[in-house]
Order: C-alpha cells, then structure tokens, then sequence
C-alpha cells in the first residue's frame, strides 16, 4: 500500500492508528535487532502523536478541516539522525553529542508533524554524514546492515534511511540528507527512490550542518508517489533558513509520466569509463534504452568537469566548512560533557580527541589546512573556481537536455569485509558520480534499475536547478 492509499483509508475510518502504530514500532524493534537502522525508535513520540491523530478522527466532523488535507496522515517517518527532533536524542551518529536532546523541531520536522506525519525514529548513519558505507559510527553506535545481504553495505550516509526503507513491511517515508551523495548512494545499495532536492528546496533550519553550501534533505521511499508526496510537503522558503529560495513547493504528487514524451536525454559518457563494474555497466544501459519505447531521445554527451575534477573540489569544500562547523563541540554546549578539568584548551582536546571518530579528525585536518592562510588560495579558494566552472559545464548541457544520465554507483554494495581494506582515498571514490551534482546544486533522483547477483543496481537522473519534476515524471515512468 503507497502513502497515499492509506492516508485515504485512515481518513475513511478503515484503520486504527494507534493498533497500526503499535505495529510499526514492534516491527522496527524487530528488524532492529537484526539491521541496526535506528540510532533512536522513538516509541512515546510515535504513540502520543497516534493518540493524537485517534482522537481527530474520532471527532471527524468538529475536526473535518483539520484532516481533510494532511498528506501524511497517520503515516511512519524516519528520521536521519542529523535532522534535529524536538525532545528526542539527535546526535548525527556521533558519541560527542550524545545525550543530545533538540529543544525545538527542524523545520521539516515541523512540516511534517503538521500534515499528520508520525516520527517513528532517527536512523543511522556515517558520523555528521562523513562516508558512504555508514561503517564510520561513532563509539556505541551499530552498523547497519543492507537489506539484501546482511555481510553488506546499505551504503551511507543515510544508510539506515535507505535500509528500513527497503525493509519497513508498512507504508513508510524517509527523509534523508545528502552533502555529496548521501541520499542517492544508499538509495541505489538498497534498491530504493532517493530524491536529493535543488539546494536551498528545503530548509535546512535545524539540520546538524555538515557542509552548509552542500547540505540538502530530501525523501527516500519506496515509490515516486511516496518522495512526491514528502518532497510536496517539506519544500518551500524558511524565514529560519536564508538560503531557502523564496519559491512556493509545487505538487509534485500530481505529477504523471504522461508529460516526458519528447524529452531528451544526455548519457554522461564518461561516467561509462574506467572503474565502473561491467554488470552495472549493462544494466544501466538496458535502462536507458527501455525509455525508447516512450519517445524519449538520448544521446551520449561528454562532460569531463565534474568527473574529472569533481571528487577533488567536493572533497576540499567539504571539509572546509565541515572542519568550521564541528568547532562548537567542545564538551561545553552540547552532547557530551565531562567535569572541567585543566585550562580550556586541555579540556577541549580532551573532550574533542576521546569523543570524534577517525574520520570527523581526518576531516578536521584536512578541511582546516585547506583553508589556512598560506594554503587558503591553493585549495579552498581554487575549489570555488572549480565549483563555478562544474556549474557552468552542467549549465551548458540543460540547454540541450531536460536530464542527464549515468550509474548513482560504480560497484554493486560490497561486503564489510572489502570495505575495511580500502583506503580513505579508494572511499571518497564511491562518490564520483554523486559529487558533481551535489557541487552544483542540482536536484538528482536514484531510480533502481535491476538486479545483478541478487544486488541492487541504480541509476541517477539529474536535472537543472527546481526541475525536480522531471525528475519525478521520469522516475515514474521507470516504476511502471
Ligand atoms: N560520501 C560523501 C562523504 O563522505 C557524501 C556524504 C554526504 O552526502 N553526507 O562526504
């Protein structure tokens, strides 16, 4: 059943929110113990909010106004850990903040609570967002596990988003969030529709920043219809969020594949080259040639940029404004606290080097040499001229077509046992496909296009900048 079937049901009386929402939080306790997708169930939020809605329904006429047009009414959404939950511990998968409970709702939070929508928990993910196997936990944190096969990846950041997505028997939404890929990747190792929006779609007013001039939230679900409908609801200016764009959310729910005939294609030829596993070659190719049948034109393109010089500039900017974000937790005003022992700065690089994983450090480091003085014009000042330049090249390309193609992925989700071999380099690999249009901003969806030894391929769709309908009516054309 898709989000909107049972939000009509609900609305018919045809359901017992509470009984269902018990449900659902028993399910998730259950896949829980197997795949390590919650960082937090948040069990009373769940049932106080069914409560809730139970008792709007039961007083349906005094109240009729008030349920009539909740799109998510009654409806299970996870959290990605990163986005702050009023009262409910958010930590962005990291032992420094933990403990931390939000005193206010993101606004998409608040979005989504206000059109009926249950927050069921906050997922697992790569610490603040830093990778894309979800295996770079804070201390105490669980891996989670892809769906498909449990020795694998479900991929990361948002991996536990996409792996309950995938596993979640009920009718379920994610909302995810990527800064180079976070949203698409996991999207693709677990078989799902990820949407990440334009930049500045969606307020990020309470998101645990990553890196603000990259950081986006988007749906991740099972179904076009499910992402249109989320996307419907969170999109939209922010008064909290001054790079929110003042455009008003449009209803992508409506949206219908009937509209793409005639649209062209470009397939990024050099997304094919070097690195990408032959299988998924094929079956991405399959993909694009079933869309003949509907009077889709593609042709190959080359756009060298963001393939080319992508990974470099993403992985500077970055870390860039990654290493300035994480300055504020020093034990003082967040998370975790210990007694204060010691001068200030004893106190913080105890605090910062006990608690940060191995790759927030790395990050730190990297980001905060990129823009010392004496490197700052080297590095980070280059990579806003590489940015501008990706930009421009990707611009050039929506003249001629309404989107571009290529693999979400290179390789199939590998077993936990290969990813402890690679190097952090062989890592920020993984996201070649996905950093060019997260550099620019651009929306890009995730479609699953087929199986390869029993493991989900996907493929990325791209768009120009507020062009995530085409995305959508695209997308949909593919889950017919
Ligand atoms: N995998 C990328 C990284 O490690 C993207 C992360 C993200 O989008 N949050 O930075």
């Amino acid at each position: 059943m898709n989000i909107k079937n049972f939000v009509d049901k609900l609305k018919n009386n045809e359901i017992d929110i509470i009984e269902h929402t018990k449900k659902v939080i028993d399910e998730c306790k259950k896949v829980n113990k197997e795949y390590h997708y919650f960082n937090v169930i948040s069990e009373e939020l769940a049932l106080e909010q069914a409560k809730e809605i139970q008792k709007q329904l039961k007083n349906k006429n005094k109240n009729i106004k008030k349920i009539k047009n909740k799109k998510l009414l009654g409806i299970a959404v996870s959290v990605k850990d990163s986005i702050c939950v009023k009262n409910i511990e958010s930590t962005a998968g990291s032992r420094i903040l933990k403990g931390y409970k939000p005193l206010f709702d993101a606004t998409v939070i608040k979005k989504v609570k206000e059109q009926g929508g249950i927050i069921i928990g906050k997922t697992a993910q790569d610490e603040f967002g830093f990778g894309s196997f979800s295996v770079n936990i804070g201390l105490g944190f669980d891996i989670p596990k892809n769906p498909f096969d449990k020795e694998r990846s479900c991929g990361g950041s948002s991996g536990g988003a996409a792996g309950l997505t995938q596993k979640a028997s009920f009718p379920h939404i994610a909302l995810g969030e990527s800064t180079g890929g976070s949203i698409a990747e996991p999207a693709s190792f677990c078989s799902i529709f990820g949407l990440c929006p334009t930049y500045g779609r969606v307020s990020r007013y309470g998101l645990i920043d990553f890196g603000n001039s990259l950081d986006k939230i988007g749906p991740m679900g099972k179904s076009i219809n499910d992402i249109a409908l989320l996307q419907e609801v969170i999109s939209g200016y922010d008064e909290n969020d001054s790079t929110t764009l003042s455009k008003s959310a449009e209803r992508y729910s409506e949206t219908n594949s009937n509209k793409i005939r005639g649209m062209k294609i470009g397939v990024i030829k050099e997304s094919f080259e070097e690195g990408v596993e032959k299988e998924i070659e094929k079956i991405v190719w399959s993909g694009i040639k079933r869309m003949e049948g509907f009077n889709i034109k593609y042709e190959e393109i080359s756009l060298p940029f963001p393939i080319k010089y992508g990974l470099a500039t993403y992985y500077l900017i970055g870390t860039s404004e990654a290493s300035t974000n994480l300055a504020k937790y020093c034990g003082m005003r967040y998370g975790i606290s210990e007694k204060l022992e010691g001068s200030f700065n004893e106190y913080f690089t105890k605090i910062r080097s006990s608690n940060f994983g191995e790759e927030a450090k790395r990050r730190i480091m990297l980001g905060t040499f990129a823009r010392m003085s004496g490197h700052r014009d080297a590095y980070y000042i280059k990579a806003l001229k590489v940015r501008a330049k990706i930009i421009e090249e990707y611009k050039k390309a929506f003249k001629k077509y309404d989107a571009l193609i290529s693999p979400t992925v290179p390789i199939l989700p590998p077993k936990f046992s290969e990813i402890e071999k690679l190097t952090p380099l062989q890592n920020y690999m993984m996201d070649v496909m996905l950093v060019g249009p997260n550099i620019a901003g651009l929306p890009h969806l995730n479609v699953p296009v087929g199986f390869s030894n029993k493991l989900p391929v996907g493929m990325l769709l791209i768009a120009d900048h507020l062009q995530e309908e085409k995305l959508m009516q695209l997308g949909s054309l593919f889950e017919q």
